[in-house]
């Protein structure tokens, strides 16, 4: 039996919408005992997998999924507080784009590390994008844009200014998400259904329309969804997103996330070195000398010594 290959665009639970390689979505479900292969995941198939599909459709022309081909990467939660199910919020996503504005509002050095910090968790690489430029006019403002983005580049992820008003300035953007699968993040605020609109017009209403969903719906469980762009690839929508600043990471791996910290495994004295008050410690000495950023070393001691993720916890989820 030769199987068709699809790309699952949005599930509601029993449902899944799978877009066909000639660019037709069909319903399908999955084969019952797919859920029983021991996947310790409440769905084992989510948006952006690439599934298997029988190439025989019911009269309805429903399919039925088969199977999913191995992932590049996906984003789970606690599927509840309690649980140690976990629940897929979105796989294969080949880059997020973290939109972040110096003003209105102000985006904040930690709330762009924990990003990274948890897209690296994810193994998911980052852009980022510096939006609304145009309103940045004074010395002052300026030079602290051009800081902020030295900073990030030093540590080794991808930046842009932008103007999400201005079509030039994201041209780059529809090129460069052609033919991939992407997340659009960043504050309320800052830019979002603004970018996606100027990328595909007919997107800003749909991913509108989720999110006045989502926000009615609160603490019901919450679908991703996937929108394919006119002009090719597609963008990830998934309420989950704001979550994603939390991550429930064993304290011996934070320093892994951090690229500047990966990179000096195994120089400080004691191999299990935190980082934090062990002499001869390579990452302080670095931050002493000015090469580890102090506000990306003061993320890190606020990952590490913070209660935060208990307090998320005892309040349940704040998403
Ligand atoms: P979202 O909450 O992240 O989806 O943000 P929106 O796209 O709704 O944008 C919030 C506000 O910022 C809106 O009034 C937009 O018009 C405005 N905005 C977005 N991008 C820019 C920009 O590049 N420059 C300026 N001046 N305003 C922008
Ligand atoms: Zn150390």
């Amino acid at each position: 039996m030769k199987f068709l290959e699809g790309k699952v665009l949005k599930s509601t639970g029993k449902w899944y919408h799978v877009m066909l390689p000639d660019g037709k979505i069909i319903d399908c479900r999955i084969r019952g005992k797919m859920r029983l292969d021991g996947l310790k995941t409440t769905n084992p198939i989510s948006v952006g997998d690439n599934v298997l599909i029988d190439p025989k459709f019911d009269e309805e022309g429903k399919g039925v999924i088969s199977n999913y081909l191995p992932r590049e990467n996906y984003i789970v939660r606690k599927s509840t507080n309690l649980s140690k199910q976990m629940h897929i919020l979105a796989a294969n996503i080949d880059r997020a784009y973290l939109l972040v504005t110096l003003k209105h509002p102000e985006t904040h050095c930690v709330f762009i590390d924990r990003f990274l910090v948890a897209a690296e968790s994810f193994r998911i690489p980052v852009t980022l994008l510096f939006n609304k430029i145009d309103l940045l006019q004074k010395d002052k403002e300026l030079s602290l844009l051009a800081e902020t983005i030295s900073l990030y580049q030093q540590v080794g992820y991808t930046c842009h200014a932008l103007s999400a008003t201005n079509k030039e300035s994201i041209a780059f953007l529809k090129e460069e998400l052609n033919e991939k699968q992407v997340m659009i993040a960043g504050h309320s605020g800052t830019g979002k259904s603004t970018l996606v609109n100027a990328l595909d017009p007919n997107l800003k209403l749909q991913i509108g329309e989720i999110s006045q969903a989502h926000h009615q719906g609160q603490h019901t469980t919450t679908f991703a969804e996937m929108h394919p762009l006119s002009s090719g690839g597609f963008i990830i929508d998934t309420p989950g997103i704001r979550a994603f600043g939390i991550v429930d990471l064993e304290k011996e791996v934070i320093s892994h996330y951090f690229p500047e910290m990966r990179a000096l495994i195994n120089k400080c004295k004691y191999h299990n070195c935190q980082h934090i008050n062990e002499p001869h410690c390579e990452v302080k000495n670095e931050v002493k000398n000015g090469t580890i950023f102090e506000s990306r070393y003061f993320t890190y001691l606020q990952l590490m010594l913070g209660d935060d993720n208990d307090v998320h916890r005892r309040n349940g989820r704040q998403d």
